[in-house]
């Protein structure tokens, strides 16, 4: 009984190490071809590349800190 369980959990430490490498690979897949990728800023227009972008909303937007409208601060609440 002891050796049955030592092979599910053995079998369970192995299932879980090749996902950790196949999704480690994968997301270097992914960051690859995100970097040739050009993605157009929802605020500006400017086409800049996918990695170098921000997805707000599912809307892109440049490293222009005026396009990011979570970055932008309201300057109209002033003391
Ligand atoms: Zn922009």
């Amino acid at each position: 009984m002891a050796r049955i369980i030592l092979l599910v959990a053995l079998f369970l430490a192995l299932y879980y190490v090749v996902r950790q490498i196949a999704s480690s690979w994968r997301t270097q897949n992914k960051t690859a071809s995100a970097q040739q990728k050009l993605v157009q800023c929802s605020s500006c227009g400017l086409h800049v590349p996918e990695a170098e972008s921000t997805v707000i909303h599912g809307q892109y937007y440049c490293s222009n800190p005026e396009c990011n409208p979570e970055s932008s601060q309201n300057p109209t609440h002033d003391e």
